[in-house]
């Protein structure tokens, strides 16, 4: 039985390779892109080398940037006094459409998940408190995500900011369970509204 040319095996291959991806997704993708023109070939090509070369971690807050600092952290506007955390560039995004949050964002990079051997070393907590106790921080918000790991990930990062800054958490405007990701503005802005102090259970 003849399988696929190489070099459409070979493509079909680096799609599969994508989260979410399986191999008939893999394929018709593969298949989309010999279908276009030469020139969206080349334009698609170029976006992923470009977004590989140029697109970096914020040297404060680890957000996605293109230059030493994101463009929350470069906006002097912004309150430096104030720290949201959240797990991924994706939530920064999220908050920010919003357009009730004026502070600046701390990006863990991932979130606790201890069967898959992520640990806590591997988030970017010890920048947070170094940020915490040489910016004069009034208010560090817990925005992980309402879920089992996202506790757990605001537990330890609220343990190691103990004594630092008041820490405070979103309300649970939230389903539990539910990603910050796909959260309604309105309910994030709320959630942020009404955040509470840590600690206070609920
Ligand atoms: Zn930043």
């Amino acid at each position: 039985m003849a399988g696929f040319p190489e070099p459409l095996q070979r493509l079909i291959a680096e799609f599969e390779r994508l989260p979410g991806i399986g191999t008939k997704t893999a394929e018709r993708l593969a298949f989309a892109v010999l279908r276009d023109t030469p020139a969206e070939v080349g334009s698609f090509v170029d976006a992923i080398s470009s977004a590989k070369q140029s697109v970096t971690s914020c040297l404060r807050c680890s957000n996605v940037a293109t230059a030493d600092l994101c463009d929350v952290c470069a906006d002097p506007t912004r309150d430096a006094g104030l720290i949201l955390v959240v797990e991924h560039p994706r939530d920064v995004v999220s908050f920010e459409k919003t357009g009730r949050f004026k502070g600046t964002y701390h990006v863990l990079m991932g979130r606790l998940t201890p069967h898959e051997g992520a640990g806590v070393e591997a988030l970017s907590i010890r920048n947070l408190e170094h940020r915490v106790t040489s910016d004069r921080v009034r208010e560090v918000i817990l925005g992980t995500n309402p879920d089992i790991e996202g506790d757990a990930t605001a537990l330890v990062v609220e343990k190691r900011l103990q004594g630092k800054a008041v820490v405070s958490r979103l309300a649970r405007g939230l389903s539990s369970g539910g990603a910050i990701e796909f959260a309604g503005t309105e309910v994030l802005a709320e959630a942020l509204r009404l955040r509470r102090p840590s600690g206070s259970g609920g």
